[in-house]
């Protein structure tokens, strides 16, 4: 009854997700034993009516103190075994292998092609963006859409999720950084907006630039903003079209990756030390 996830809700029956304009029925046992679905509209080209939804967050979930973590390697590397579905075409296979790749430039986290691991992350076209939060055991579904999703934020989005990290905007610590306009929400998607009030933030800040963190309209009802920074309501929120160097620097924490990271954005490059 604890875990309450930002884009997953905590359910005890099928739940109708909505994605484009399609719904459909998804139940799912989540690696902390609760029954619920995770699922993003990623991409503005994944709307309800014109309205772009896009999901980004990124704190740790709870279940990582409970064994949703990927298990360590005694090389220090965390390998976790991937499938990639015949569904996609050779480029955007690559695109996806690019994104999983991408993880092992920064972090001590290595995507693998799946041999005899029982556990791993199986990713397949399905209708809309959306994983797991965590390692749930056995091959856990991670959709990445042909239709919307195979975008390198949105790959490594989802694979964030699959490594135990939630949405930004539901940081225990949220209130401080950002206004929730429920008000402006699609009925019956306020859950979206909960807060996490013991995710466990590894003494990272805030980020509005998080790949994790959601955009000012998602699931607007009205084309009104659901969420407004504070103070400054002018900030931008929700445009990450890669990992913040925040966002690396979280899964080295809650990995324990041991490496002196040079992380380059396009802005400033960075030294973090984990
Ligand atoms: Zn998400």
């Amino acid at each position: 009854p604890t875990l309450m996830l930002v884009c997953c809700s905590l359910l005890h029956s099928s739940y109708v997700v909505h994605y484009g304009f399609h719904e459909a029925k998804l139940n799912f046992i989540d690696p902390c034993g609760k029954t619920w679905v995770c699922k993003d509209e990623n991409d503005p080209k994944v709307m309800f009516g014109d309205i772009a939804v896009y999901t980004g967050l990124q704190s740790a979930d709870p279940c990582t103190a409970r064994g949703c973590l990927w298990p360590k390697s005694s090389d220090g590397n965390v390998y976790v075994a991937y499938r990639i579905s015949n569904q996609y075409s050779q480029r955007e296979r690559n695109t996806i292998v690019q994104g999983l790749r991408s993880f092992s430039r920064s972090t001590c986290i290595r995507f693998t092609p799946r041999r005899r691991q029982r556990d791993f992350v199986d990713i397949q076209s399905r209708s809309g963006c959306f994983s797991f939060v965590g390692r749930r055991g056995n091959g856990q579904v991670v959709s990445l859409s042909r239709r919307g999703c195979v975008f390198q934020s949105v790959i490594q989005h989802e694979l964030l999720h699959a490594l135990g990290f939630n949405h930004e905007q539901t940081r225990s610590d949220r209130d401080q950084h950002v206004r929730i306009l429920l008000q402006n929400v699609i009925r019956g998607q306020e859950h979206n907006f909960r807060r996490i009030r013991n995710s466990r933030n590894l003494g990272t800040p805030y980020d509005y630039n998080s790949v994790m963190h959601y955009g000012r309209f998602a699931f607007s009802s009205n084309r009104q903003p659901t969420i407004v920074p504070v103070p400054n309501p002018n900030v931008a929120i929700g445009r990450a079209n890669q990992m913040s160097p925040t966002d690396i620097l979280r899964v080295n924490r809650l990995y324990a990756c041991s490496t002196v990271l040079f992380v380059l954005s396009h802005k400033h490059s960075y030294v973090l030390v984990s």
